[in-house]
């Protein structure tokens, strides 16, 4: 951790154990430190692909081969990954009754992988892909070779079932995360630079709500000083640690994901 010390730390720990009914709204930045570059930055892939030109359903329905370009190393880099100390962590505080839920604008299946088990994939996964034209779906893994273009029965080009700029939410994501947002006591931001539409409305939603609205992220957003009432300036698996280290004081294990997921 770097600004703040343990003060906020502790304040957020005591609001938490306090209300217990805890949700994250996590974004690309708890994936970081698993090795998949977020957008907003100045590494990896988005130098190379800009995700206004390339992360938008108006350039896959234009040129479906050159984003798969893109998608081919985004699937190849998170089918890699593996979950981080923050990821654990938010098991871990799912396992202790602290947080109830996760809304997640990552694709990468990260959360289930470390052990979550109430997760809302506000933007899709990877995982699957349909067709714009007949809407089938695949599995990515029977249609999807590394450098490949999976193709339809019907001929066309597979597209992600992951929600492309242009693209609205399904409403099914879209209705559990509003109301696990309306429902919560405290909102756990982590990783997110708050500027996708909708998911950007979730911090505000919980806040008129009456949670207490907890941010985890190196740099300031547009949350910071207003939304925001803590700000854990660090990395999410810095903050995550601190944290259960506060609200479980004897256990100075890392955390692991909990057993039998
Ligand atoms: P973003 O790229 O706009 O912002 C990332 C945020 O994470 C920034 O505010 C940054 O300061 C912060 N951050 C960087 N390193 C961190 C760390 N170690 N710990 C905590 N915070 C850290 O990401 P976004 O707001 O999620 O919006 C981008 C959109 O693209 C989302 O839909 C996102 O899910 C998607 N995307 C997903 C992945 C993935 O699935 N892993 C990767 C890239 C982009
Ligand atoms: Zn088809």
């Amino acid at each position: 951790m770097r600004a703040g010390g343990s003060g906020p730390v502790r304040e957020a720990a005591r609001i938490l154990d306090g209300r217990r009914n805890a949700v994250a709204l996590t974004g690309a930045g708890i994936s970081v430190e698993s090795g998949i570059p977020s957008f907003r930055g100045t590494q990896g892939m988005w130098t190379k692909y800009d995700p206004m030109e390339y992360a938008t359903l108006h350039a896959f329905m234009r040129s479906p081969r050159k984003v798969w370009e893109m998608l081919s190393e985004m699937i190849s880099v998170c089918g890699g990954a593996a979950p981080n100390a923050a990821h654990k962590g938010l098991a871990a505080l799912e396992e202790m009754g602290v947080v109830r839920a996760v809304i997640t604008q990552n694709v990468d299946g990260l959360h289930q992988a470390a052990g979550s088990r109430r997760v809302i994939e506000y933007h899709g996964n990877l995982d699957e892909l349909i067709c714009v034209h007949c809407w089938k779906r695949y599995p990515t893994r029977d249609r999807w070779t590394p450098g490949g273009v999976p193709l339809c029965d019907c001929g066309e080009v597979l597209k992600p079932n992951v929600v492309l700029f242009g693209e609205s939410i399904p409403w099914l994501p879209q209705e559990q995360a509003e109301e696990e947002a309306r429902a919560c006591g405290v909102l756990l931001v982590i990783g997110t630079s708050a500027q996708v539409s909708p998911a950007c409305d979730i911090p505000r939603i919980a806040k008129e709500s009456g949670a207490a609205v907890i941010e985890i992220n190196p740099e300031e957003t547009s949350l910071s000083g207003n939304v925001t009432d803590i700000h854990l300036r660090g990395s999410a698996s810095d903050a995550i640690r601190l944290l259960l280290k506060e609200l479980s004081p004897g256990d100075e294990a890392p955390p692991s994901a909990p057993s039998g997921h």
